[in-house]
């Protein structure tokens, strides 16, 4: 295996590490393991990091703990300031943490920015509501009594985050519990550790004292998870990732009825009713189904388009993903990057000769390996059927599959017909249809005519299977603080 040299890339080369973080300290795996991490585009090496074991999680959730204490009784201005001097670091290293997160991750260049500009929004975003954690005084029931009620925070956060936004899904999480006094315990996804670990540096810089903020590597993701669940010290885990995990964290967690923020899957359904802008919705299409190689969780999943106005969509919209620049993301005008390693390319292929198999037709794309690499052509999909994988489970890949519908009662009983309840999308122009389809789908998201919902200002996060509590806005802060009253008598 050849290796890539990521240090050379960088203006500055210290955002690169190799080591866990743990109670202000840069460390190795008590065993001494490590696991490597791969450039999905070429396969090359790019870094070997720690492979921590429950001994070394346990050091860094007492580590946690302790440091926890006196955080919590900073004032918020305080924690606002280190968390905005946090925020202006990782807007001043953009162009470095955007060419880590492209080499562990594979998006393309731009993106990767986007991202990393997100991911700081919400650091942004929490160091200013870390001022405003405000309770309530509530009229007494009794003469002699007063009722107050504070918010607190929960304690220690246990964080397990995706590869699909190496960035942004961990600072959703760490910039909420930072602010209203947690500290935090982050294990990245072990495809990319290297974005979260430059977060570390970055908050190490930002004078965040030691202890508040780890960033633990492990390929053991189970163990972490059990760590994290049997440990009475860690009080909450927020978790992004597939359902099946989030459940087992869930059983898990039982015992002591852990606290869960859950961002699960979904199964988006975006649908184009007949009179909505066609162009603008096959523009929307794009954005919701390929960004990110149709690597997120709230990309379109099931294209549901009224039949009358069908055949004009599929065709602009096979136009315009053949169009699409496939290849590494670093190479200029790169739009599609990589999938993010071979089950991925597995599960693309597998949902695609499914719906083959049963009566579908490739309008666009449709082979499955450019060049020899993780590379999955975007591909449109025309005569799909609800009963096929592509519509009943979520792609995670460039695979657009379009379902014919004939009136809005009969797609919105398609669009609920599914588990998940994360993000959801609709074209029209009917002001009446947009409140009755907007009011009437399952889900906690709901784009209308944009195929891009997210923002540190909204509520993110689902309903049904697709998890619990919300990330970003002033509904954010909940899923961190703890109410307590008390009662005063006088
Ligand atoms: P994906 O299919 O996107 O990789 P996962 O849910 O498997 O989704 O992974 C999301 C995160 O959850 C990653 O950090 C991964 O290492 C972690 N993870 C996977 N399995 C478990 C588990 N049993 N317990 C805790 N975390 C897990």
């Amino acid at each position: 295996m050849g290796n890539f040299d990521l240090a050379s890339k960088l203006e500055d080369p210290s955002l690169f590490i190799q080591k866990a973080f743990v109670d202000g300290e840069w460390m190795a795996a008590g065993s001494g393991a490590t696991f490597d991490v791969l450039d999905p585009a070429t396969g090359l090496r790019i870094a070997s990091v720690p492979d921590l074991d429950a001994g070394d999680l346990e050091k860094a959730i007492h580590a946690a703990s302790h440091a926890q204490k006196s955080w919590a009784k900073l004032t918020g201005k305080q924690r606002a300031s280190m968390l905005r001097r946090f925020h202006d670091l990782v807007v001043a290293h953009v162009d470095d943490l955007a060419i880590i997160l492209t080499a562990e991750m594979g998006k393309p260049l731009q993106e990767a920015r986007g991202e990393i500009l997100y991911g700081a929004a919400y650091i942004e975003w929490f160091a200013e509501e870390a001022k405003r954690l405000n309770g309530d005084v509530i009229p007494a029931h009794q003469a002699d009594k007063r009722i107050l009620v504070l918010r607190r925070p929960v304690g220690v956060v246990g964080a397990i985050t995706p590869w699909n936004f190496p960035n942004a899904m961990l600072a959703r999480k760490l910039a909420p519990a930072l602010a209203v006094g947690c500290s935090i315990i982050a294990k990245p996804a072990a495809q990319t550790p290297l974005s979260a670990l430059a977060l570390a540096v970055l908050s190490e810089r930002a004078g965040i004292p030691r202890g508040i903020f780890n960033v633990v590597t492990s390929s053991d993701a189970e163990m972490v998870g059990q760590s994290f669940c049997a440990n009475e010290l860690v009080a909450k885990i927020s978790f992004t990732g597939s359902t099946n995990v989030g459940r087992i964290l869930m059983r898990q967690g039982a015992d002591q009825i852990k606290k869960l923020s859950l961002e699960l899957g979904g199964n988006a359904p975006f649908i184009v009713f007949d009179d909505a802008d066609i162009d603008a919705a096959v523009e929307g299409a794009v954005a919701a189904k390929f960004r990110n190689a149709g690597q997120t969780c709230v990309c379109a999943n099931r294209i549901y388009v009224q039949s009358s106005v069908y055949d004009e969509f599929a065709a602009k919209l096979a136009k315009r993903v053949d169009a699409l620049k496939v290849g590494n993301g670093f190479d200029a005008g790169v739009e599609i990057g990589p999938l993010i390693d071979g089950n991925a390319m597995k599960k693309v292929k597998s949902h695609l000769d499914n719906a083959l198999a049963n009566g579908a037709r490739v309008v666009a794309g449709g082979s499955s390996v450019q060049t020899g690499g993780q590379f999955f052509a975007p591909t449109v999909l025309v005569g799909v059927t609800s009963d096929m994988k592509v519509t009943r489970e979520e792609t995670f890949g460039p695979l657009a599959p379009l379902i014919s519908f004939d009136t809005e009662e009969e797609v919105i009983r398609s669009a609920n017909d599914s588990e998940f309840g994360l993000a959801g999308y609709f074209y029209s122009k009917d002001l009446a249809r947009i409140f009755r389809v907007a009011e009437d789908m399952e889900t906690g998201m709901v784009g209308v005519n944009t195929g891009l919902i997210s923002t540190e200002l909204a509520p993110f996060g689902g309903v049904k299977q697709s998890g619990l509590g919300r990330e970003g806005s002033k509904y954010g802060l909940d899923d961190y603080t703890e109410l307590k009253y008390v009662c005063l008598g006088l």
